[in-house]
């Protein structure tokens, strides 16, 4: 069975219709890849998992239970963390700060951004945040704010405030968007060892490198349906998947 299993999702923008029939069935471990030309659904079909949209019609099922109706913040305490097109960091704030702070709200739903003071939390909890940082990279950069970052950085930071919330399933919309190809050398590199930890991820990528050196299984994904699925070895060739792309 699948860690996340997704039958006949819609979803329509008015008369657009964003997302048609789609079914997604994730293996534990796995790193399943989703690709498709500019305005396929890939992003809606995102926020669909995650809650930010709520699907017209269909089934959504994370580790056996629906996600339908339930709200991003409860799915995110069940272990599904999702990584932004755009990196959602807080600028104004250091990068220690910006990793202990989804610590503390996947620790407690009821937590509250204004007043927070890193001074008031235990050594755990930082040393923790500490670790996350080392994990990718940026620990010498940690009293530094997090707006001044490269864009690279800015991603390794955003996922670094996933992981550190533990999450079984993880979600990433184009992570390597907008990177320099060193950059995204270091982000292959990166995803692999967060692999080797058994959390599953769900990746959205256009740059085909990524996907061949991470994807066990890529879905493509075409005027907001599932067109081809297989091992990225298998939908190279694929005509439908030529044909998506030419004609996208
Ligand atoms: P992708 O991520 O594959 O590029 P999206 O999921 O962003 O595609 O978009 C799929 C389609 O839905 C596009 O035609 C887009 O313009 C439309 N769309 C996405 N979000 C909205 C929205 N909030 N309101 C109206 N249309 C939207
Ligand atoms: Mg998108």
């Amino acid at each position: 069975m699948g860690i996340l299993e997704v039958r006949d999702v819609n979803k329509s923008f008015g008369g657009l219709k964003a997302l048609n029939k789609v079914e997604l069935d994730v293996e534990e471990g796995s790193v399943h890849a989703i690709i498709g030309p500019n305005g396929a659904g890939k992003s809606t079909f995102l926020n669909c998992l995650v809650g930010l949209l709520i699907p017209d019609s269909g089934s959504v099922s994370f580790n056996g239970n629906s996600l339908l109706g339930i709200k991003p913040h409860e799915i995110n305490q069940a272990g599904v963390s999702r990584v932004f097109q755009t990196p959602e960091i807080f600028g104004d704030l250091t990068l220690l700060d910006n990793v202990v702070i989804p610590t503390l709200a996947s620790r407690d739903g009821a937590f509250k951004f204004n007043g927070w003071k890193r001074a008031d939390q235990d050594s755990e909890t930082i040393g923790r945040a500490e670790h996350m940082l080392e994990d990718v990279g940026l620990i010498d950069k940690r009293n530094m704010h997090a707006g001044s970052l490269s864009r690279g950085d800015k991603r390794r930071l955003e996922l670094a405030m996933c992981l550190v919330q533990n999450p079984k399933l993880l979600l990433l919309d184009e992570p390597t968007a907008g990177m320099s190809r060193a950059d995204t050398n270091n982000t292959i590199d990166l995803l692999k060892r967060i692999g080797e930890r058994g959390i599953t991820k769900v990746i959205i990528e256009h740059d085909m490198h990524v996907v061949f050196s991470l994807a066990d299984k890529v879905s493509v994904m075409a005027q907001g349906t599932v067109i081809a699925e297989g091992t990225p070895e298998g939908i190279k060739g694929d005509p439908r998947v030529q044909e998506a792309y030419l004609g996208g």
